[in-house]
């Protein structure tokens, strides 16, 4: 069986391709284009995402299988007639009803997460959808006309692409509007949000076919953070896989029924045809290549490979800090208001140092989330990493001191797609054995992470 593995980013769109063998490559990548039409908003063009997504599966030649992850919390409006968007992308960095959303309190805040497992949180589909409700003209005379649909990317895709209406059980799990244990959408979320159910897609098993396109099957579709966990062949409790691309995102697998963990969030690792939901906990860091790409847009460093070459003492051991807090800070705090923060500064400070610093406080910040996770599940002795992160030697040797555990970085990058090609059902052995693990060397102490704790209280509730 030869697989198309399709991942639509929050940057890119890459194809990988898998051949019978289990050897994969990349067949083709784009990017596009990032709007920020006012502060705090990310917009994403969805006929580009869509004309990407066929460009680079034309690159990848004949296949057997289709598969899609999707970025996850990112949701449009679309005409259910034509198909034609009727919003751009809301990403799910966009902050724009972070405002809103405070004005609902902690009561509502609480009964919402009882139930989708998910805070009040700009971050999730509920409140862009919502938001589109009650501010896009176009989307609710649809909505009058009875022709909305309303959904996450991945729904809007396969719409278009196979004229499949569906979306899966562990994308749904991202929208903030789930049941998380019942896995149907729920009516309270809905009406408080003001989302339609009926504008909603229909849930399906992430392998359970989402139509033909071209004749061939699109098998399955699923949000990109579970689709890297399989990939890395995370599939037991206590299995932990970090994403560090544009965020950083952390998934451990819990087991089959609906975990609860202080800091962290319960969310659908994956559901496979005919079986009981996997379930995993969350946690993430909203920027961490977003917070290197503004370094570099700033002018502090220029290619990639400036941030390999750092050698002795940590820029923390040295009393400089980087609280990565771009967009605020997730999990476990989940303050839109603390605001990035340089300190410990002095006059001999210069770029390669603040670079530095900027590497380890992505570090640092995950580190919370690893530890959060551990007691929840027991152990966690390995982190598999990947993202474009992991191929920075001083972030993972700092990434194993920083979190005293082993962090295992395979080979090939491209573990979405690896996992999407394995949900198709193929044998993706050889493709994920070659890996390198880096060891902690014990040189970050506990006062190091002390003084990291006393940063990230000082950004907090800045803006
Ligand atoms: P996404 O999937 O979210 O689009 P990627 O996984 O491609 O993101 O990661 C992109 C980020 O990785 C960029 O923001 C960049 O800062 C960072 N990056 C890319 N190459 C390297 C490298 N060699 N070392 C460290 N960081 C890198």
């Amino acid at each position: 069986m030869r697989v198309a593995a399709i991942d639509q980013g929050t940057t890119s769109t890459r194809c990988l391709t898998v051949e019978a063998d289990g050897t994969a490559h990349v067949a083709g990548a784009r990017g596009h284009a990032q709007s920020h039409p006012a502060p705090g908003w990310v917009e994403h063009d969805p006929e580009e995402l869509l004309a990407n997504i066929r460009a680079v599966l034309a690159t990848a030649g004949p296949v057997d299988a289709i598969a899609l992850a999707n970025q996850g919390e990112s949701c449009l409006a679309w005409d259910a007639l034509t198909g034609t968007p009727l919003s751009p992308v809301i990403v799910w960095q966009d902050s724009r009803t972070a405002t809103y959303l405070a004005g609902l309190g902690e009561d509502v805040s609480a009964r919402s997460q009882a139930i989708c497992g998910l805070p009040l949180d700009a971050y999730f589909s509920a409140s862009k959808l919502g938001w589109l409700m009650r501010n896009n003209p176009v989307v609710a005379a649809a909505h009058a006309a009875g022709r909305l649909r309303l959904g996450t990317t991945d729904a809007f895709f396969l719409d278009r692409l196979t004229g499949t209406f569906a979306t899966d059980l562990a994308t749904a799990s991202r929208t903030g509007l789930l049941d998380l244990s019942s896995g149907k959408w729920s009516p309270q979320l809905c009406a408080l949000h003001g989302v339609p159910l009926a504008t909603l897609p229909p849930i399906r098993a992430v392998d359970a076919g989402f139509g033909l396109l071209d004749g061939v099957p699109l098998k399955a579709s699923i949000v990109d953070q579970q689709a890297a966990l399989y990939g890395h062949g995370g599939r037991w409790p206590g299995d932990v896989k970090i994403t560090f691309g544009t965020g950083a995102f952390l998934l451990a697998v819990t087991g089959r029924s609906r975990p609860e963990a202080p800091g962290l969030l319960p969310t659908v690792a994956w559901q496979r045809v005919d079986e009981a939901p996997v379930y995993a906990l969350e946690g993430g860091v909203y920027d961490a290549g977003a917070a290197l790409e503004w370094l570099r847009r700033l002018g502090l460093y220029a290619a990639p490979e400036e941030l390999d070459g750092f050698e002795g003492p940590s820029a923390l051991s040295r009393g400089l800090v980087f609280v990565p807090a771009l967009s605020g800070l997730a999990a476990p705090y989940w303050d839109r208001r603390a605001a990035p923060l340089f300190i410990g500064m002095d006059a001999a400070t210069d770029r390669r140092d603040l670079v530095r610093a900027a590497l380890e406080g992505i570090a640092l910040l995950t580190v919370g989330l690893i530890d959060a996770a551990a007691a929840h599940v027991g152990s966690i002795q390995t982190l598999s990493i990947d993202g474009g992160l992991s191929q920075s030697g001083y972030f993972t040797r700092f990434l194993a001191a920083a979190s005293g555990r082993a962090v295992r970085v395979p080979a090939l990058h491209e573990m979405t797609a690896l996992g999407l090609a394995e949900l198709c059902g193929a044998d993706v052995g050889a493709a994920r054995a070659a890996a390198h693990v880096l060891q902690p060397d014990g040189s970050v102490t506990g006062e190091h992470h002390r003084r990291f704790a006393e940063a990230v209280a000082r950004s907090r509730d800045w803006r």
